[in-house]
């Protein structure tokens, strides 16, 4: 039996030619074809780094029957890299399908990693980078879009939103509108390009300047959002947390428990573990470490 080939997602630069990797040029230069979102444009890149390969188009109309051909090349033994325009495939860009159609095949597939807006944007935003939620592009419409946007308003983690240009100062209008002025912001703004800049503030300031800056809405985005505040536990779910552990544990571990469990301070949950103690216990008695 032919050993299949293997299916490299390969990401190029969302701007500056510098960021392809090394590995990126090499494995573009091995495979046998490169199915590419726009050929024109990816064409492009691959004479920018000198490289000549048979390209295939791969978009979001044609991507069905395009897999069914390409996974018969790789279980023939060809290597195909997939590439989108722009960053990582599959981020907000075609090749799910391809990749679906490979691994029920049981082709290899195989990342090649690189740039990618949402990370690099994240990377320098000033806000929390530890726990993230990547939401791509919100709706295009006001109505569904500020309900996507009041679906996200309790989201904890730090949200990351891919934006065309022109809904831009919309998106912003509509995300301080539903989520509140405070929230701190970052609007990333032609990452890795001349005109790379940042613009930094709270949601309320970031939609009046793009409101009345044009620059904003000129070239491509990513905005960044702190997430929501952690809403704090009713002191009923401290009291019922407690009432579980105290069954099995001193007052001082069952609050240290209850207060990792629920948010609660330490000596707060101590001292409801007590009252809680005292409040069951026959009278007369001491708890066992108070
Ligand atoms: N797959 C790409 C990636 O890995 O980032 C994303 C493709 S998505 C169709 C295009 C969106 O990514 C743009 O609308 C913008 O929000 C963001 N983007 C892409 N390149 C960017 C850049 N150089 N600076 C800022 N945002 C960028």
């Amino acid at each position: 039996m032919t050993k299949p080939g293997v299916l490299y997602v390969v990401a190029t630069p969302i701007g500056n030619l510098g960021d392809i990797s090394a590995r990126a040029r090499a494995v573009l230069a091995a495979v046998s074809v490169v199915a590419a979102e726009d050929t024109r444009h990816s064409g492009h890149l691959l004479r920018e780094l000198g490289l000549e390969r048979p390209l295939l188009s791969l978009h979001e109309h044609n991507e069905r029957a395009r897999a069914a051909e390409l996974v018969e090349r790789l279980l023939s033994g060809e290597d195909v890299a997939l590439i989108s325009d722009a960053g990582t495939p599959l981020v907000s860009d075609p090749g799910y399908q391809l990749l679906q159609a490979a691994l029920a095949a049981g082709v290899p597939v195989s990342p090649v990693p690189g740039s990618c807006a949402a990370i690099a944007a994240l990377s320098v935003a000033g806000l929390p980078g530890d726990r993230f939620c990547f939401e791509g592009f919100l709706p295009p419409r006001a109505a569904a879009r500020r309900r996507r946007i009041a679906a996200l308003a309790g989201e904890t983690r730090t949200l990351i939103l891919y934006e065309a240009p022109h809904r831009i100062a919309a998106s912003l209008a509509d995300l301080a509108a539903v989520l509140g002025g405070e929230r701190r912001a970052c609007v990333a703004r032609e990452l890795t390009k001349q005109f790379e800049s940042f613009y930094r503030g709270t949601l309320g300031e970031l939609a009046e300047l793009a409101a009345r800056d044009a620059s904003l809405g000129r070239g491509e985005s990513v905005i960044v959002i702190a997430g929501a505040e952690p809403q704090r536990p009713a002191g009923s779910e401290l009291d019922a947390t407690l009432g579980v552990l105290l069954r099995h544990l001193s007052p001082s571990a069952a609050a240290a428990a209850a207060a990792e469990i629920t948010g609660h301070g330490r000596n707060e949950a101590y001292a409801r573990a007590l009252a809680l103690v005292a409040a069951t216990a026959p009278v007369g008695t001491e708890s066992d470490d108070a």
